[in-house]
């Protein structure tokens, strides 16, 4: 390239005091190959904070709300139950922060954030898949009891929600200032996103649709049942409509309490339910045909905000939330087949010049 057409960056413009101040912010992204024609489709890529992925957001809040508030004091350990990215994010906030934490996870969640969080200084302590993420939740409270840590609880805190509301959805307002935004589809664990992005848009932007999706197999809001609570909003027993199901950090097996403000104000328009097997597809043609990384409930989001895309007449704009990046599950279904060694194609290739030959 001369240097008429070369791409130059000019950096930040700014100095960073700590990695917490990098979290947020994150890019919208247009898809270009995988798009019908006609319809602008974005995606946002949470990948891009520094755990790579939108649970920094509401790690960073809960810590800091708590410092505030008086909840946690200095040097007291933190204890949560989390599917993995929350944890990632909290290990990352206690590190710089200098507070231990301990979390509590079940044994089926991918060893990659295992390993993740232990290599941020956290302490791990596995539960029984079979006791679901009730059971995990469970051995935080009684932990946090026996000892006197400092439970986060995002599951229930207002930090979570507060959070989406104060940067992910201002974010998206100001990026689509003066623009169209007909469809923001997003899934759900805590509830976080959908809730504070609901609180913002709905006053906002009152024509975006808001299009919200779980696992066709696990369908707990569809399925009209309500969720059982005991002390705090906490859930009191499993839901019915509960199966395991791939979708790492989406759906719970219980409606969290934070995203009961959602369902109970009208928070989405609408409830798509997918299929694991497609989330994982679409992850990998997100990944093949745009070169963006996203984990299984990203995929899952794209899925969903594929079908309305296919459906919308031209000129729609439509954002899809991508939680997390694809590199959290090299040891997960998504990267199944995806092989270590050379296929026939690739020996190929290698044979088809005289060097460096394997074998
Ligand atoms: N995807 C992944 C990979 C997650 O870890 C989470 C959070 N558990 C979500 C989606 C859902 O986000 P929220 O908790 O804000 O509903």
């Amino acid at each position: 390239m001369d240097a008429m057409t070369i791409r130059r960056t000019r950096g930040r413009g700014r100095l960073y005091d700590s990695i917490l101040d990098t979290v947020g912010d994150t890019p919208v992204i247009r898809v270009n190959n995988l798009a019908p024609e006609g319809v602008r489709l974005y995606v946002k890529a949470e990948a891009f904070n520094p755990g790579a992925s939108i649970k920094d957001r509401l790690a960073l809040n809960i810590i800091e709300a708590a410092e505030k508030s008086g909840a946690l004091t200095p040097g007291q350990t933190v204890v949560e139950a989390t599917s993995g990215n929350t944890g990632i994010g909290l290990a990352m906030v206690c590190a710089q922060k200098g507070y231990p934490l301990v979390v509590t996870m079940a044994d089926s969640f991918s060893v990659e954030r295992r390993r993740l969080m232990r290599m941020l200084g956290a302490r791990v302590v596995l539960t029984p898949r079979a006791s679901k993420g009730t059971g995990m939740y469970m051995k935080a409270v009684e932990l946090a009891e026996k000892h006197g840590w400092f439970l986060a609880r995002q599951f229930e805190t207002a930090a979570n929600a507060d959070i989406h509301e104060a940067t992910t959805a201002r974010e998206i307002i100001g990026d689509f200032a003066g623009d169209r935004l007909d469809y923001v589809v997003t899934g759900y664990g805590t509830g976080g996103t959908v809730t504070g992005l609901a609180r913002v848009l709905r006053k906002e932007r009152p024509e975006t649709r808001i299009i919200l999706t779980e696992p066709a197999n696990a369908a707990l809001i569809g399925s009209g049942i309500a969720q059982a609570r005991g002390a705090g909003g906490a859930p009191a027993q499993s839901h019915p409509a509960f199966e395991p199901h791939p979708i790492q950090g989406w759906t719970p097996d219980f409606i969290p309490l934070v995203l009961q403000e959602a369902l109970d104000n009208g928070g989405y328009d609408d409830l798509i339910p997918i299929a694991g097997a497609d989330g994982i597809a679409w992850a990998r043609k997100l990944a093949a045909h745009e070169g963006i990384l996203t984990g299984i409930s990203g995929g899952a989001s794209f899925a969903v905000a594929m079908q309305i895309a296919e459906q919308a007449p031209p000129g729609t704009v439509i954002l899809c939330m991508l939680p997390d990046t694809g590199e959290r599950y090299l040891t997960t279904p998504l990267f199944e087949g995806i092989p270590e060694n050379m296929d026939d194609e690739e020996m190929a290739l290698s044979l088809s010049t005289p060097g460096y030959r394997m074998g």
